[in-house]
C-alpha cells in the first residue's frame, strides 16, 4: 500500500558521483546496481541474487 520505494531510494542514495548502470531483476523487478563482480558479464546478469535465479528456473521449468 505504502509506496515509499522511490522516495526512499533517492533519499538514501549517497555518492552518485558516477552513475553506475542499473537493471531490473527479471524475477523480483527490483533495481540492481552494477557491481564490480558483474563487470565481465553485466549483459548477461538478469537476476539480483542466486535466489532469484533459482526462482526463475523453477518458474520456467513448470511450463
Ligand atoms: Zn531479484
Amino acid at each position: 500500500m505504502a509506496k515509499v520505494d522511490a522516495t526512499n531510494a533517492s533519499k538514501g542514495y549517497k555518492g552518485n558521483k558516477q552513475s553506475l548502470p542499473t537493471k531490473l531483476c527479471s524475477v523480483c523487478q527490483r533495481p540492481m546496481t552494477w557491481r564490480k563482480a558483474w563487470a565481465k558479464n553485466w549483459d548477461e546478469v538478469k537476476y539480483c541474487s542466486e535466489a532469484c535465479r533459482r526462482n526463475a528456473k523453477q518458474a520456467t521449468s513448470s511450463r
